[in-house]
């Protein structure tokens, strides 16, 4: 057997059972023994009663000096079918009816015996007691026998209480006999009880390592009742409320994950020591940093910017949050709003929660808007004042004077032509911005969409003695809206002459690098800065306003070339020496 057996909830079942039926089996055969033993003491005892009664009522006081007296002891003794005994007052043996004379007188003296010194007191006395002489269980019962008022001797009877022993040894082997059937029986119930114990209980320690493995899902089978039914039942409704509260976690940080992963804020979470302990995506975008390089690392090792860390460092101490605009050239250049707010656990402050957004493009376009609102009131504004001072000479009595009147008149004139222009194109370029600008498609034959172009400026090249060379190859065709794509023709010819000084000389062509149509106009006028290159096609830039204005420029023709080529899918660019004339290009795609 093996050691833990003597553990287990089967043996000491089995051992309190055989320890009970043990503990009642031996109580039970104890008390029927006492029982027996004195009913069977008692019979023995009103026998030889009479029997020494018998015998005393035989004596004569003159037989006891006789020398026959151990015949008669022997013939009353097979009367009485007892050991008879018959003792003289001064404890000697005077006869015995199993021994001979001679043996007789070879006994000790009786006197000591209990029940003998009781009967020579004159009292009748009993005695159960091993003999010395047979070695078996006798009953000694001591009669006095009186001659003349006096106890003259003892008469003692003996009888072996040979079924008292008996008795003894049948209840010894009876009680083995029922110790062995109790035994058994223990084994057999405990083992009938525990196994009937022990499936439930066995499920039951199966179910609960299940549940400490964190398997939630598993249930305990159910087909027993009882206490141990319902703790099977407790366990399992245990179990299910532990998976559902898990399942709803879950399902939380898989919502809470998705937010942190696709926000478009950076979000980073540091512990109360300042040591980052989560950052998302946009967090890694921003700051080009790495989770698994930045986790538990202080804050300013890994966005090593003071400001940020001292934001979280305050509302890590004073546990309140702060939320700051601020520009930053380290880590990284631009301008961000900072929101820090404390994370509490336990009514302490236990982390900081930074969100990052990077507004550098709000905060640019913002002032693009502001740029391109105060230059759009700066550009009206110039012809509305000067319409305004001519219309008020006028009123003020220029009017009479006809010659200045005309010429007052055609300065007007030019200037409303001037603010029409730029209204126009300011309505061009706004119809290309909006989300709404329709691009109708066609084949467009390059060669003669230019030369039909040509020629309807003609008069305006005459008179700026332009030549103007087509010298895209014919044949070649391209998708585009024609409308818009002869806006762009016009603007870059409509350029080319503008700046150059006088004889100007402008040429076309094309060519057709992989996939696409890059159309060139080149022309010999005054060029274009180096530095100011990368500016042209931004609205209202001019390298030289002044001059632009004289031509009539608005400064916003690049910017709708521009937007009307990357409408198309194309790029543009230009190329320039100063002094020698520029090469403007745009590219449409096949
Ligand atoms: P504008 O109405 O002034 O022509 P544009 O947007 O068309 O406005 O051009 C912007 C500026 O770019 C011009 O003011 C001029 O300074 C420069 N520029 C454009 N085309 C040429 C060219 N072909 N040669 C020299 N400078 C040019």
């Amino acid at each position: 057997m093996m050691p833990g057996i003597f553990k287990t909830f089967k043996f000491r079942l089995f051992l309190s059972y055989l320890a009970l039926s043990a503990g009642v089996l031996g109580a039970a055969f104890f008390l029927v023994y006492q029982r027996l033993e004195r009913t069977e003491v008692s019979a023995l005892r009103s026998k030889l009663s009479d029997e020494a009664a018998l015998v005393s009522a035989q004596l004569r006081s003159s037989d006891i000096a006789s020398p026959e007296i151990n015949t008669l002891a022997h013939s009353l003794g097979l009367k009485v079918r007892s050991r008879l005994t018959i003792i003289g007052a001064d404890g000697r043996v005077l006869a015995d009816s199993e021994l001979d004379s001679a043996s007789v007188k070879g006994m000790e003296n009786h006197a000591d015996r209990p029940e003998v010194a009781a009967a020579l007191e004159g009292e009748a006395a009993y005695e159960l007691r091993r003999s010395a002489t047979l070695g078996t269980v006798m009953l000694y019962a001591a009669y006095p026998v009186r001659f003349a008022g006096r106890t003259g001797a003892v008469v003692r009877l003996a009888v072996p209480a040979s079924q008292l022993e008996s008795l003894r040894t049948l209840l010894k082997k009876t009680l083995l006999a029922a110790l062995a059937l109790a035994l058994l029986l223990s084994l057999f119930l405990s083992m009938a009880v525990s196994a009937g114990f022990s499936r439930p209980f066995e499920k039951i320690v199966y179910g609960s390592k299940k549940f400490a493995a964190g398997d939630f899902s598993y249930r305990i089978q159910k087909d027993f009742h009882g206490e141990m039914g319902r703790l099977a039942e407790t366990l399992n409704s245990m179990s299910a409320a532990i998976q559902e509260y898990l399942r709803r976690v879950e399902t939380q940080s898989q919502q809470l994950s998705a937010a942190f992963g696709n926000m478009a804020e950076g979000v980073l979470v540091t512990g109360p020591d300042a040591r980052v302990t989560a950052l998302n995506p946009a967090m890694e975008r921003i700051f080009s940093v790495k989770t698994e390089a930045s986790v538990s690392r202080p804050l300013l090792e890994v966005i090593p910017n003071a400001r940020l860390s001292k934001i979280c460092a305050r509302v890590l101490s004073e546990g309140k949050p702060v939320s700051e605009e601020m520009e930053l050239s380290t880590p990284v250049r631009g301008i961000f709003s900072v929101t820090a707010s404390p994370v509490f656990e336990n009514g302490g402050v236990s982390g900081c929660l930074m969100v990052v957004h990077d507004i550098t493009e709000v905060r640019r376009l913002e002032a693009k808007r502001r740029d391109f609102v105060a230059n759009v009131s700066h550009e009206l504004k110039t012809p509305l004042t000067a319409i305004r001072g001519y219309v008020e000479t006028l009123l003020g009595g220029a009017v009479d004077d006809r010659k200045h009147t005309i010429e007052f008149l055609g300065v007007i004139h030019a200037q409303a032509e001037r603010l029409d222009n730029i209204v126009s194109d300011l309505l061009k370029l706004s119809s290309l911005e909006s989300s709404a600008v329709e691009i109708r498609k066609g084949n467009i034959e390059l060669k003669d969409l230019a030369d039909s172009l040509i020629a309807g400026l003609a008069s305006v090249f005459k008179s700026k003695n332009a030549v103007i060379s087509n010298m895209i190859p014919p044949g070649l065709i391209v998708r585009a809206d024609p409308e818009k794509l002869g806006q762009v023709f016009i603007n870059l010819l409509d350029n080319a002459v503008k700046f150059s000084p006088g004889n100007a000389q402008v040429e076309l062509s094309a060519q057709e690098p992989r996939g696409n149509v890059k159309v060139l106009i080149k022309d010999n006028g005054i060029g274009i800065p180096q530095n100011q290159l990368g500016r042209i096609f931004e609205r209202f830039y001019r390298v030289d306003k002044a001059r632009s204005r004289e031509m009539g420029g608005t400064g916003l023709g690049l910017s709708i070339v521009k937007h009307v080529v990357e409408l198309h899918g194309g790029s543009v660019g230009a190329e320039s020496a100063e002094g020698r004339g520029s090469t403007f290009w745009f590219t449409i795609p096949k």
